[in-house]
């Protein structure tokens, strides 16, 4: 039995965020149809440990079944290390014989299918004259985001802010700011892909008819958004299952009892479906708060595995 391992720069090479696109519509839209099976995470907190490790299993039946497991060691202060904070692999399994058939390294499918899934929730959400784009943070979210953004609108202005200053001017052709409330200020779309605990935005800072998409935080404890960000806007997520057990943008929120269940309209699957309601109106803030899908992992690698299979790239190994 022998197992395909793809690397980080296999992975860069073989799926541009742009190509990502698609597969995440189909991915989101399967889901939605509930034909995949995407459990909740697991997450194992030593106590007393800043690292945690991550396990994101998923599957999907039929023909050609496979099962995916990401393992995933999030390490907060890699960033001064020059290494990715999220370091680990996506195991493909045959579904049928269980046969391992793929590593894939997980740091770049998580910033190409987050990425990806954003653009998917812009395209969907966002006004269609949107010209002015603001990003927070300019770490490897931040980045393939303004890759991913670009992707589906043709920005005339970007505006990005990182806590610490001088990071935001290495993202390619924006203008740097000093504040988050400058860099969000009269923007169409804004993505917030910092590791932040607390808020970084302000309801009254954000423009009308704004589109957020609200990225960095995916876990109960550590929020982006105020309460009145998430009281007033339209909120899309990923899937509302986690939602409810794993943001800490929405979990804030209704522990201050501004918002339950019924605030979240749409998951993004249900929009592509077309069995639910998108933007109302040019006025409405929408937010789309993601925390990432196993299912999303499974696809990301599949398609890279395909290409990596067209075209002989990688390293086979027996197992
Ligand atoms: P990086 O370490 O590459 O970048 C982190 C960014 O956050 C940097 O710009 C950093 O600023 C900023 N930051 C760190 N601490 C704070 C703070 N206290 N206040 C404001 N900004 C801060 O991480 P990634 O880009 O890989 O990930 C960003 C976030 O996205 C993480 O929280 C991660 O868990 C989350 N994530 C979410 C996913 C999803 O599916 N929704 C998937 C993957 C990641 P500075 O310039 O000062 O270093």
């Amino acid at each position: 039995m022998s197992v395909r391992v793809l690397s980080e720069a296999d992975v860069y090479r073989l799926l541009p965020v742009a190509d990502c696109i698609a597969p995440m519509e189909e991915v989101l839209a399967s889901l939605a149809r509930e034909e995949l099976y995407n459990p909740l995470r697991f997450v194992v907190r030593p106590p007393g440990e800043r690292t945690l490790m991550g396990l994101m299993p998923a599957h999907r039946g039929g023909a050609d079944s496979v099962y995916s497991l990401k393992t995933v060691c999030i390490a907060p202060g890699n960033a001064a290390r020059g290494l990715d904070s999220h370091q680990g692999f996506v195991a493909l399994f045959d579904g049928e014989t269980g046969a391992a058939r793929a590593l894939v390294n997980a740091g770049a499918i998580t910033a190409i299918r987050t990425a990806a899934v954003s653009a998917v929730a812009t395209k969907l959400l966002a006004r269609p004259n949107s010209t002015r784009l603001a990003i927070l943070g300019a770490g490897t979210q931040a980045r393939a985001h303004l890759e991913a953004m670009r992707a589906v609108f043709s920005f005339e202005h970007v505006t990005a802010w990182s806590r610490t200053p001088g990071r935001a001017a290495l993202l390619p052709d924006v203008e740097e700011v000093y504040s988050a409330r400058s860099a969000v200020s009269g923007a169409d779309v804004v993505v917030t892909a910092t590791s932040a605990r607390d808020p970084i935005i302000q309801y009254a800072w954000l423009a009308e008819g704004a589109h957020v998409n609200a990225v960095g935080s995916s876990i109960p404890s550590t929020r982006e958004l105020d309460t009145e960000t998430m009281a007033q806007a339209a909120l899309f997520v990923d899937r509302r299952e986690s939602t409810l057990a794993e943001s800490g943008d929405y979990l804030f929120a209704a522990g201050e009892g501004a918002i339950g269940p019924d605030a979240i309209r749409a998951e993004i699957g249900e929009l592509l479906i077309g069995s639910a309601e998108g933007r109302r109106s040019d006025e409405e803030l929408t937010v789309f708060k993601s925390l990432g899908l196993a299912v999303e992992d499974l696809a990301a690698a599949e398609a890279v595995l395909r290409r990596a299979l067209a075209e002989g790239a990688g390293v086979e190994v027996e197992l």
